[in-house]
């Protein structure tokens, strides 16, 4: 064993960090392993904000933030946990700002909230549009002060399990090369998001579900699997966000007419209804001819320079950089891309899993607070709260037991199977496969879905599965090999593609971003109000449900 510690955490971003420094203030010895340095890591590209209900711009309350997050998960949301969550977030916030994070201000010098899709009042805090790269920094600046370990460009791949608990995790060191084991009496997987899945994606390189399919492989269930959200204003062609915080400020969705065509859909909150009703209104212009190239126009002319300037500096600039359009003068051409699981490590209000010693935070986590369709501005937020929450939860049961044992065996096995990666000769490359498992992704398993294609998609991953037992790792070296993990990084985003495909067959029924407009196009409490539970047996996803917690808000129909 390289190294070990009471509570080692997986992942550097928002989530990672924010428990690592959590479980540092409980007393406990932490370290963090991350395949990037954190301040890399995805949570950075955070554009628009994050939610708590401060009431600084209208009246406001965690009673009303629960009930719109409710209602945007399309009632799938586990409620205790969502009341947990914003009755918690303000003073979450607080303690983020006198940590030193610069939020935008009002004129009399409170924190300033934008309105934010499907919330029933303005109460998202942003710093300008590059709310991530604040956060991030302080939490990396927190987590100088406090000293602690950081393994950075460590690749987990592996959980240690041994007398029936999480002992630690099994690494790939990027930099030199080399399996290493790090023991942990407890393990946070803190890994985000999975959107590489698909070709189009707001998500970064690094978003490739690792966590989730070494929790999948330990015998750890995922939740809710099948809910990918589609963000409806990514750059065309890129995908690169442009941040829900546009609309928030008043901007349009236009039609290749000029038509604002939320107000068809949408009659109320028009551009802010919430993202799953919006990506599919996009969708459907699109689909009828109404686009222009595949995409939609989002108009922020009206807006001014001043605002734009002042609110929106980051996306005047990646659009005028990615997709030549100045938006002071031009609409900008946008179209649904994947953005966020709502799915992950099924845990519980704690961050606790299934498994002793294990815990999961952040986008590779289900508590569920987003249930079928998050609302923006909340995922940042469920880093902090959750992440806080888990932080804490793991340094307790880490320093109420004492042992922390890594087998010999499991890290020879694993220095085994890397070598027959490495040893192949020749086979498929990895980001042939990857390609291809991209695009069909998005053929097959987007904004609209239908029975025929979803099958033919479940079709598609088992033979991308099998082509995977022979990929071919060409760079056989020790130093930065990222063809070897972007390797690893492919048998378990095809893993849990396979779980996704698995929840959303059998969910018969459209709810949140699981929309099936031709076969099942209502959602169905009498049957559906319930989570999926996959775990892995014998190489396969295995489905079973769980019911929703439910608290005071009984479900009603979702209407914009
Ligand atoms: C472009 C964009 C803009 C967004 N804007 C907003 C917003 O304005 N408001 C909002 O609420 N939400 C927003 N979201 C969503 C939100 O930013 C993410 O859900 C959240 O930041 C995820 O944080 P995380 O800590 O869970 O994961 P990440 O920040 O993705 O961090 C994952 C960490 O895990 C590490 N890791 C992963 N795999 C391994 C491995 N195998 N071994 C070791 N380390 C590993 C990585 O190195 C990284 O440090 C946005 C998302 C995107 C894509």
């Amino acid at each position: 064993m390289e190294a070990k510690h009471d509570v080692l955490v997986v992942g550097a971003g928002c989530a990672g960090m924010r428990a690592a420094i959590e479980a540092f203030d409980a007393g406990a010895d932490v370290a963090i392993v991350s395949k990037l340095h954190p301040t890399r890591s995805h949570s950075g590209a955070a554009e628009g904000g994050i939610n708590a209900a401060l009431g600084n711009s209208s009246e406001d309350s965690p009673e009303t933030h629960a009930f719109d997050t409710v209602k945007g998960s399309d009632y799938l949301g586990d409620q205790d946990s969502i009341e947990i969550f914003t009755a918690e977030a303000p003073g979450d916030i607080y303690q983020l700002e006198h940590w030193g994070c610069v939020f935008s201000r009002t004129p009399n010098g409170k924190l300033a909230q934008r309105p934010f899709g499907a919330a029933g009042a303005p109460r998202t805090v942003f710093s300008a549009d590059i709310t991530g790269h604040v956060l991030i920094h302080v939490l990396y600046e927190q987590l100088m002060k406090r000293d602690i370990t950081v393994y950075e460009e460590f690749f987990a791949h592996e959980l240690v399990v041994d007398d029936g608990r999480c002992q630690g995790v099994i690494c790939w060191d990027l930099l030199n090369g080399g399996v290493k084991a790090l023991g942990g009496k407890t393990v946070v997987l803190a890994t985000g998001g999975i959107g590489r899945l698909y070709r189009i994606t707001t998500n970064a390189y690094a978003c490739t579900g690792d966590g989730m399919a070494m929790a999948l492989y330990a015998g750890v269930p995922l939740k809710d699997m099948e809910f990918m959200q589609f963000h409806p204003t990514t750059l065309y062609p890129s995908g690169i966000l442009i941040t829900e915080g546009c609309r928030g400020e008043g901007g349009f969705l236009l039609n290749k007419d000029g038509e604002r065509f939320m107000k068809r859909y949408a009659p109320n909150a028009l551009e802010l209804a919430s993202r799953d009703v919006v990506s599919r209104s996009e969708q459907t212009e699109i689909d009828q001819g109404r686009g222009i190239n595949g995409s939609v126009m989002l108009d922020l002319r009206h807006l001014g320079a001043d605002r734009i300037n002042d609110r929106l500096p980051g996306s005047r600039e990646l659009a005028m950089t990615y997709a030549g359009v100045d938006p002071i003068y031009d609409p900008i051409p946008v179209r649904p891309g994947a953005h966020y699981h709502m799915g992950g490590v099924e845990t519980d209000s704690f961050g606790a899993t299934e498994l002793t010693g294990l815990y999961a935070a952040g986008e590779a986590a289900c508590v569920s607070v987003h249930g079928a369709n998050r609302l923006g501005g909340n995922s940042l937020m469920e880093t902090i709260t959750f992440g806080r929450r888990s932080g804490r939860a793991a340094a307790e049961w880490a320093l109420s037991h004492t042992t922390v044992a890594v087998p010999e065996s499991q890290v020879t096995d694993a220095e085994r199977r890397i070598r027959r990666l490495l040893d192949r000769p020749t086979g498929d490359r990895p980001h042939i496969v990857r390609d291809e498992l991209g695009s069909s992704m998005l053929e097959n398993f987007g904004v609209f879905r239908r029975e025929d294609k979803m099958v033919a998609q479940k079709e598609i991953i088992g033979r991308l599965r099998e082509r995977y037992q022979n990929v071919y790792v060409e760079d056989k070296g020790g130093v930065f090999n990222t063809d070897l993990t972007q390797a690893l990084e492919l048998g378990s985003m095809l893993d849990v593609a396979a779980c996704m495909l698995e929840g959303g067959i059998a969910r018969r029924e459209s709810r949140g971003a699981h929309s099936r407009p031709y076969d099942y196009p209502n959602r169905d409490d009498e049957n559906f109000l319930k989570h999926s539970i996959t775990y892995w047996v014998d190489g396969a996803p295995q489905l079973s449900y769980k019911p929703v917690r439910m608290t005071k808000y009984q479900p009603q129909e979702r209407k914009y």
